[in-house]
Formats: structure tokens, C-alpha cells, sequence
């Protein structure tokens, strides 16, 4: 479904990506991606949204090529991303927000996403208001809305404590599974990642060190050497 091929990304003279290439399956996975600060991480979330120019390489979806297509071009063809700002217009409630982003995208089952992500005690508050645990559920949502094919969300559980952490990842996972739309995600928590994952791509100093399944990449010598050390 997702298909990347040696994607580079420079900031003047870093090389953010430097020939990435990474493959992926339609059909409720999750694919997510680690690696130490600095690694590329967010800069190939950008590059795979349209949110950062790659210098070389290609993003194809379904074998269309969307390398250079704008951001809301890939929005309404499938790709959406999650942008850690909860209140759109600031004033509206949880229900306003997600209603009004339904509408445009012409999403049929808006219940079906509020009651998988348990926002139903938060719905009629002001979107800022609400406890921040619940403002990330609201970004997910958000993201899923008009049923896309893949989401990318850059770093979802950021500031959330473990079991927070955990009880997102499982939201996360049924709702991906239910809806059958895949997502990448970035993410810090490692323990997440290798129990809720079904591959993970390794990424350090802009390259791909590994993608495989969490056994395969917990096993690389590389990424322990790189990113794991002896938390591995
Ligand atoms: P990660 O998300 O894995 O922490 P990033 O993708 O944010 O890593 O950054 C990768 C590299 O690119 C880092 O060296 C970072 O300093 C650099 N970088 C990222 N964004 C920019 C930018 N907008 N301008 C200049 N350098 C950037
Ligand atoms: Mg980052």
C-alpha cells in the first residue's frame, strides 16, 4: 500500500534521510518507528505527508506516485496525520470539532470512532479544556476521520504516563484493526512499540538500521548498539 523509495531529506548540510526505503501492507497494521533523538524520525513522518520537500526518492500510495502532492491532496486520498493540536478553533467543544471535520470529510461513522477512543464523558466540553490524556485520544480521532487508509502519528503518547501509554496503544490497535486502516507511528515508550507493532523500523543518523517484526529488530545488533544498549 505504502511504498518508499530512497528518500532523502537535507536541513543545509544534515542529511535528515538519507536513502530510506520502507514498504508497507494495507490492512489495520501498525508500523512503528524508533530510533534515538535526532534519528530522522519526524523528518520522514514529514517527508511521507507532504509536510517536508524530499531532495531525492519517492512516496507512493497504492502505486500513485504523491511525492510532490500537497498535504490536504493526501488528506483526501487516504493519508492523514495527527498534529498534536487539539482545538482547531479554539471555543469549540470536542463534538463541534470532530463534527465539523466529519462533515467536510464526508465520514459516516463518527460514533463508531468516539466510542472506540471512550470520548463520550469529554464530548460536549471545550477541546482545550480537557485533561491532556484525553486530548490525544481526541488527535487520533481526529486523524481518522473520513476513513483514511494509513495515519501517521509522530510521537502519540508523548508526556503520558506508562499505563496511559499502554491504554493507548490498545485503543489504538483495536480501532486500526476494526477500521482496517494502518498507521506508523513514532514513538518513544520501546514497550509499547514491540507489543503493539507488528513491524518496526529502526531509524539512527537518517538510515534505516532494520524493519522487521519486534523479535527481529529487539535481536539486531545494530539497533542495540545504536538505540537499545543494555535496556535491551
Ligand atoms: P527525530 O524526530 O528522530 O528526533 P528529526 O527528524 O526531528 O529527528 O531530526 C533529524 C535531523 O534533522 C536532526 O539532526 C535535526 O536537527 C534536523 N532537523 C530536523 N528538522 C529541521 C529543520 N526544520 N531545520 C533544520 N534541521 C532540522
Ligand atoms: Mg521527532
Amino acid at each position: 500500500m505504502l511504498e518508499i523509495k530512497n528518500l532523502c531529506v537535507s536541513y543545509g548540510s544534515v542529511r535528515a534521510l538519507d536513502e530510506v526505503n520502507l514498504r508497507m501492507a494495507a490492512g489495520g497494521l501498525l508500523h512503528g518507528i524508533i530510533g534515538p533523538n535526532g534519528a530522522g524520525k519526524s523528518t520522514l513522518m514529514d517527508a511521507i505527508t507532504g509536510c517536508a520537500r524530499p531532495t531525492r526518492g519517492t512516496v507512493r500510495m497504492n502505486g500513485v506516485d504523491l511525492t510532490r502532492r500537497p498535504v490536504a491532496w493526501r488528506r483526501r486520498h487516504g493519508m492523514s496525520r495527527s498534529f498534536q493540536r487539539t482545538s482547531i478553533f479554539p471555543g469549540l467543544t470536542v463534538r463541534e470539532q470532530l463534527e465539523l471535520v466529519a462533515s467536510q470529510l464526508g465520514e459516516r461513522d463518527l460514533r463508531g470512532i468516539v466510542l472506540a477512543l471512550d470520548l463520550g464523558a469529554v464530548y460536549e466540553r471545550q477541546a482545550d479544556s480537557i485533561a491532556y490524556g484525553d486530548q490525544r485520544r481526541v488527535d487520533i480521532a481526529l486523524a481518522l476521520i473520513g476513513h483514511p487508509q494509513l495515519i501517521l502519528l509522530d510521537e502519540p503518547a508523548a508526556g503520558l504516563s506508562t499505563a496511559e501509554t499502554v491504554s493507548l496503544f490498545d485503543h489504538l490497535s483495536t480501532l486500526t484493526a476494526q477500521r482496517g486502516v494502518s498507521a506508523i507511528v513514532v514513538e518513544h515508550d520501546v514497550d509499547a512499540v514491540f507489543r503493539f507493532c507488528a513491524q518496526i523500523t529502526a531509524l539512527d543518523l537518517g538510515r534505516v538500521l532494520v524493519t522487521g517484526t519486534p523479535a527481529e529488530v529487539r535481536a539486531d545488533a545494530r539497533v542495540i548498539a545504536a538505540y537499545l544498549g543494555s535496556a535491551a
